[in-house]
């Protein structure tokens, strides 16, 4: 089996990136080691930060690493939250605080607006890099839906409980295989493993 080292803290985004690579014979390895200083993710796009955290990681560790940057894009705000997505509100100490205040910061920005403007998508960008700073590959996946007025589900992470699908769930009411099957993590997924 092979093995990809996966750099991310998220374990959210471990798991189901997991679960689709595993699929294909890929086993994931999370990021073991902690003594590794988080680059700072100050690029404008999400192609930019997955390739400064697949980069800064690769060199780091001296392995072949998969990173992954995601967000939400809200048509009614300019594509806020976008690159900002992990830190929206700026507040909460823990993951699960700052996916409160976040989507609780959403819902604020959009009160009064109507169903038919609420349309948004999940964006996520996946970059391989080699150990000398290389590009392997990088793919980018969408997941269309629209903010709800509350938030509904308790699976996956973030915004997750906020977005609305076509068939009226939100994405937090989708279990792991579901939600793997149509989002933007999933297809990004598909989409570098056609390329590798
Ligand atoms: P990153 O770690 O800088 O890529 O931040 C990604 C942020 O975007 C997360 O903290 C979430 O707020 C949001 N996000 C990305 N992917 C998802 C998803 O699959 N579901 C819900 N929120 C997501």
């Amino acid at each position: 089996m092979q093995k990809l080292t996966i750099a991310t803290s998220n374990p959210h985004k471990v798991e189901e990136i997991a679960a689709v690579l595993g699929q294909i014979g890929i086993a994931c390895v999370p990021l073991a080691r902690t003594d590794i200083p988080e680059p700072d993710e100050n690029g404008a796009t999400f192609e930019e930060n997955a390739r400064i955290k697949a980069i800064a990681y690769a060199k780091a560790l001296g392995v072949t690493v998969l990173a992954d940057d995601s967000g939400l894009e809200v048509d009614a705000l300019g594509g806020a939250p976008g690159v900002h997505s992990a830190r929206y509100a700026g507040i909460g100490a823990t993951r699960a605080e700052r996916d409160a205040a976040n989507n609780a910061k959403l819902l604020r920005e959009l009160a009064g607006v109507p169903h038919g403007r609420r349309t948004a998508r999940f964006v996520c960008v996946l970059c391989v890099a080699r150990p000398d700073g290389s590009i392997a590959a990088e793919a980018r996946g969408h997941f269309e839906g629209w903010i709800g007025e509350a938030p509904r589900g308790s699976n996956g992470f973030g915004y997750d409980p906020l977005l609305v699908l076509d068939d009226g769930r939100t994405s937090a009411e989708l279990t792991s295989a579901e939600k793997n099957a149509r989002s933007h993590r999933g297809n990004a997924l598909r989409e570098l493993v056609k390329l590798l």
